[in-house]
C-alpha cells in the first residue's frame, strides 16, 4: 500500500487516483509516460547504454527534446558517455525511484 500525497489516505499502488480526495496517485501515474504506457526501466537502461549516442533512451522515455539534443551531438561522443552513466543509474534504481524521476524530468 502507498499513501496519498494530498490527504495521506492509504491507497493501492495500482489505483489511478486517491478514492478519498481524488488526487492522482503519484506512484501509479509516475510509471506512465505521455502515451499512458508503462516504461520499462531495463529497456531504458539498455537503450541508454547501447544507443545512448543517439538519445534512444530519451525518445523511449518520451523526452524527445533531450533525445534530439543527444542525436545532434552524437559525433562528440559526450551523449554516449551520458547515456552509459544514465543506463547504469537506471539499473541501480528501483522501479519506483526510476518512475518518479522520469516523471519529474520529462520535458
Ligand atoms: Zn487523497
Amino acid at each position: 500500500m502507498v499513501y496519498c500525497s494530498a490527504c495521506g489516505a492509504q491507497i493501492s499502488p495500482q489505483a489511478v487516483a486517491c478514492p478519498q480526495c481524488g488526487h492522482p496517485n503519484a506512484v501509479n501515474s509516475a510509471a506512465r509516460g505521455a502515451t499512458g504506457e508503462i516504461k520499462s526501466r531495463v529497456v531504458a537502461a539498455l537503450l541508454a547504454i547501447f544507443l545512448g549516442h543517439f538519445g534512444a533512451h530519451k525518445f523511449y522515455l518520451g523526452q524527445s527534446g533531450t533525445g534530439i539534443l543527444y542525436a545532434c551531438f552524437f559525433w562528440s561522443g559526450i551523449p554516449g558517455i551520458f547515456g552509459l552513466i544514465e543506463g547504469l543509474i537506471y539499473l541501480s534504481q528501483t522501479d519506483a525511484v526510476f518512475s518518479a524521476k522520469q516523471r519529474v524530468r520529462t520535458f
